[in-house]
């Protein structure tokens, strides 16, 4: 392709990108192929010559549209939403288009500075701790591939300062032991898993009838390893919990970290974002006492996953774990101290120029149209639970304090009320107008509804709540 052939097929793909953003409703949510469907409408083996741009654009109409789930439809309220905007798409765009590998300082000034500009940006738009700051004496912030690299990266600095460094050497390793309840993201165990701990090592500390950890349990269980001769080193509290929008008590949580010296990881990866809107910012309480934060633009904020924003309050632990130096790496800036690398901050060498699709998402979209988009989601849902109770043959099953209301079917027996949410469940999904999850809360199938894509409005809610009535 020559330079001139990526300006007119790069226009034409522009073109097509509005296009199929702003046609998104007209088609179904859910893709409508069989496992197999794309591989087999596609050519098994690789061109020997190359192909026109067209070709491959009709290929992505006739194949790759199709096997499209609809995660920008404005009928999307499965799992959380994935937004992404023009201006991050574009900031997108133009990392691709400067090709730059951000590994180091020297391999790209402004991949790095740019990055620490923004989360400072962030850190101040979603009102964080100061402590968090890069020009912070002891913090900093990263931008993570996705939360479960996050926690990932939080449970390696609380194993460095558990463990003072020391990997499986003394058997310090496999005495440690994290908490979090049932309700936390499985990036915990995966995390746990990855780190050689082990998911034996996660206790489960009870929550209370409102999906939250209670303290009390947390602090039992402290007290009982430690009698049982072992290491207590890492705690997650949610804010936001996947299934049902929990939130830990932090600030009490925060507590019994500081007098039993455990790192507090505070992952906030939907809801944390809510805190762009200052009414919201109850979201943020107790991070003053967290070792590490992390919350999702890329969910929550029209940008492109991925983008996973990760602040802690004690970097030399991130370091500690991370940092590698091999000849080929060093450089006088790095050495001066004056500069940072991020390839100590993560768990790749690689990085890609992430910072400017959330940078552009920031100066173009503006905080007001975010803001305004969080108080529209969150009011949809308020709207929502009302009407669902008012309606005999629905329940609500958890609070919803912000965009997720978690239903259910009634029943004479939870297996009845079971069934029929199931099949609730699978009735929205076959419907093509809109995508809903299934989760379990204490032994009772739930309909999740998150409303958070960028392109839902009242009609959509709406037409989500026809939908439900006409199927129960
Ligand atoms: N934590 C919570 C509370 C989540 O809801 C999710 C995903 O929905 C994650 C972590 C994992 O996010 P990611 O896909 O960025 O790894």
């Amino acid at each position: 392709m020559t330079a001139d052939e990526f300006r007119s097929a790069g226009h034409a793909l522009i073109d097509w990108i509005a296009d199929h953003l702003e046609g998104s409703g007209d088609r179904d949510v859910a893709s409508a192929l069989a496992p197999g469907d794309v591989r087999a409408a596609l050519a098994e083996h690789p061109p020997t010559e190359p192909e026109p741009f067209d070709a491959v654009m009709a290929d992505v109409e006739r194949v790759v549209v199709p096997g499209i789930t609809g995660w920008q439809h404005p009928g999307w309220f499965a799992y959380f939403p994935a937004n992404n905007s023009y201006p991050s798409i574009l900031g997108e765009l133009l990392s691709a288009g400067l090709g730059v590998q951000g590994m180091s300082w020297v391999t790209s000034p402004a991949c790095t500075e740019l990055e620490t500009l923004v989360l400072d940006w962030m850190l101040e738009l979603l009102d964080l701790p100061t402590r968090f700051r890069s020009t912070s004496e002891h913090g900093g912030g990263v931008i993570q591939g996705s939360a479960s690299e996050a926690t990932l990266v939080a449970i390696l600095s609380a194993r460095h300062r558990a463990t003072e460094g020391a990997v499986n050497a003394d058997g310090d390793t496999t005495r440690l032991v994290a908490y979090a309840t049932d309700q936390a993201h499985s990036s915990v165990e995966k995390g746990l898993r990855i780190a050689g701990i082990g998911a034996e090592r996660l206790r489960r500390v009870d929550h209370d009838e409102r999906f939250a950890m209670r303290p009390d349990a947390l602090a039992t269980a402290v007290r009982a390893d430690r009698g049982a001769g072992l290491v207590p080193f890492f705690v997650t509290s949610s804010h936001g919990t996947t299934s049902s929008m929990a939130f830990d008590p932090t600030p009490e949580i925060g507590q019994i970290c500081r007098r039993e010296h455990l790192w507090l990881h505070v992952d906030g990866a939907m809801a944390g974002i809510a805190a762009l809107a200052p009414e919201h910012r109850a979201v943020n309480a107790g991070l003053e006492l967290a070792d590490s934060y992390c919350t999702n633009p890329h969910k929550w904020m029209g940008v492109n996953f991925d983008c996973t924003t990760y602040w802690t309050a004690d970097r030399a632990h991130l370091l500690g774990a991370l940092s590698i130096l091999p000849e080929y790496l060093r450089s006088a800036a790095a050495e001066s101290g004056a500069v940072i690398d991020y390839r100590d901050w993560q768990i790749p060498l690689g990085r890609r120029f992430r910072a400017l699709k959330l940078w552009f998402a920031i100066r173009c979209t503006g905080i007001e149209q975010f803001r305004s988009m969080i108080r529209g989601h969150v009011a949809l849902a308020q709207e929502l639970a009302s009407w669902v109770d008012g309606d005999d043959r629905f329940e609500i099953v958890a609070p919803h304090p912000l965009s997720l209301v978690c239903l259910a079917r009634t029943g004479e027996t939870t297996e009845v009320a079971n069934r029929r949410t199931d099949e609730l469940i699978d009735g929205v999904n076959a419907s093509g107008r809109a995508f809903v999850t299934r989760t379990v809360l204490d032994g009772r199938s739930v309909l999740r509804v998150s409303i958070g894509a960028r392109a839902t409005t009242r009609d959509h809610v709406v037409a989500l709540w026809d939908l439900l009535r006409e199927l129960a």
